[in-house]
């Protein structure tokens, strides 16, 4: 048996130095405790799938809201397609499953002490660390696009109060108004998400404000399931939306959230009457507290488990990692948050890790009954994720009206089944 897969469980303690060994310490009056930080798509998944692989073990869960409104999805509460209630999930079905919740911020890890300090001033204790805190934005990194400016120039690119404002301000605009949307350069969180929130508004300004533009302003030339937006964006809004790539002076620098207006690398100003940025974007803050990110400020993980590469016993999944090619993704996250699930209670459990596969569908809704898709399935190899050979793709650019309403279809069932993998109950 090796060395970091001890039975803790019942307390058997081998000898030996090993990284997991304060853990073993610790964890030989009872359970070994599993402390998750983040109730999204990497943490609720992780810390559901903890207690179904191994219900002896303590999990507890700690996130400070009390309903985690989807990213997924939000787009479609824009365009008016969804409430915003039924984008909402509560952790009444995590409870059931036995994960102790606390509503609270992680403030302080530290690696060493095995230890979690929380807002509450409450400190919790270790044997394994999952974080999935999700992005922070780079405050600043665009000239003038600050917390403050966010109020005035929403990015909506968290879901709550931000995607609230949006809605607003978009249902306040008048008819022939025009919305600017500043688009960052990759690595961030949802690569089509940009593309297909211009899809929905766009819907909705069809229904609504029929005279009304959408400029999306890009700081790079290509984006995620692109021949498929451009064709979609056409076939369903004419000539309403406008994209401009990063080399035809697309990319922001500064945005004047007061006057509204953004300016690009080669000087053009642009006036919007409702303006959406989007800022460059880094692991959440709990992430660097931790020790794991690298100078990018997003975290290296192990492939086989996305256990920390810098620290070890703690595991990070989702938008956090460094883990192209998989995309930053809720289902990506969703994936990585059942295999180190399994890796976390293999060693608590001194058993074997199964194999690592990993996965992902991003649906995109270009109108009601128009749905793209693209798909990918993923390994760890010497180290490394690696795309499958001859896995995943994008829909085909020929899918006729059937095919688009097949995929419009698969989008609602993906959602609805994520939603109770993760929460323990569905949303339709
Ligand atoms: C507009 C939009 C549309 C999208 N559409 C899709 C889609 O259709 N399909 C798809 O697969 N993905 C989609 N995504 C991407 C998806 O939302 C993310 O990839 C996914 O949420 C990442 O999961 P995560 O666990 O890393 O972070 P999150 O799901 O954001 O979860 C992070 C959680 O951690 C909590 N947290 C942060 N810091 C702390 C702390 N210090 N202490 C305690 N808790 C903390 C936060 O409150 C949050 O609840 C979309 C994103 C956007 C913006």
């Amino acid at each position: 048996m090796q060395i970091t897969r001890r039975n803790i469980l019942g307390g058997a303690v081998a000898a030996g130095a090993s990284l997991a060994a304060p853990a073993l310490v610790h964890a030989k009056a009872g359970a070994a405790h599993v402390v998750v930080v983040g109730g999204g798509f990497g943490g609720a998944t992780a810390a559901r799938y903890l207690r179904l692989h191994a219900p002896q073990l303590r999990v507890t869960l700690v996130e400070p809201s009390r309903t985690f409104y989807t990213c997924p999805f939000s787009n479609l509460y824009l365009a008016g397609l969804r409430s915003w209630d039924s984008i909402g999930h509560g952790y009444d079905g995590l409870r059931a499953a036995g994960v102790e919740v606390v509503h609270a911020r992680a403030d302080e890890v530290d690696a060493a002490a095995r230890s979690v300090k929380l807002s509450s001033g409450q400190v919790l204790h270790w044997d394994r660390l999952v974080l999935s805190p999700g992005v922070d934005m780079r405050w600043g990194a665009l000239q003038g696009y600050d917390e403050a400016a966010a109020d005035k120039a929403p990015h909506a690119w968290k879901a709550g109060t931000q995607t609230l404002l949006l809605r607003s301000q978009l249902e306040a605009m008048k008819d022939g108004g025009l919305l600017v949307m500043a688009i960052p350069d990759n690595p961030f969180r949802c690569p089509p998400g940009p593309y297909e929130r211009a899809a929905m508004v766009a819907h909705y300004f069809k229904q609504h404000k029929p005279r009304s533009k959408i400029l999306l302003l890009d700081a790079k030339d290509s984006f995620s399931k692109q021949a498929l937006f451009q064709q979609g964006w056409k076939a369903m809004y004419g000539d309403m939306i406008e994209w401009v790539k990063q080399s035809d002076d697309g990319q922001v620098l500064r945005v004047d959230a007061g006057s509204l207006e953004v300016e690009t690398a080669f000087g053009t100003r642009h006036k919007a009457d409702v303006l959406n940025v989007i800022p460059p974007q880094k692991a959440g803050f709990i992430a660097e507290r931790a020790g794991v990110t690298n100078a990018s400020g997003w975290v290296p993980i192990q492939a086989e488990s996305f256990e920390s590469s810098q620290v070890a016993g703690v595991y990070v999944l989702g938008d956090a990692t460094i883990a192209a090619p998989m995309p930053k993704s809720g289902f990506a996250a969703n994936t990585q948050g059942k295999v180190a699930a399994a890796a976390i209670a293999a060693d608590l459990l001194g058993q074997e890790r199964p194999e690592a596969s990993y996965a992902n569908t991003c649906y995109s809704l270009i109108g009601p009954g128009y749905g793209i898709s693209v798909a990918g399935v993923y390994r760890a190899r010497d180290g490394k994720l690696i795309e499958a050979p001859d896995s995943g793709g994008v829909s085909p650019l020929d899918g006729d009206a059937r095919f688009r309403a097949a995929e419009a279809l698969y989008g609602e069932a993906w959602y609805a089944a994520i939603s109770a993998d993760m929460f323990g109950a569905p949303r339709r």
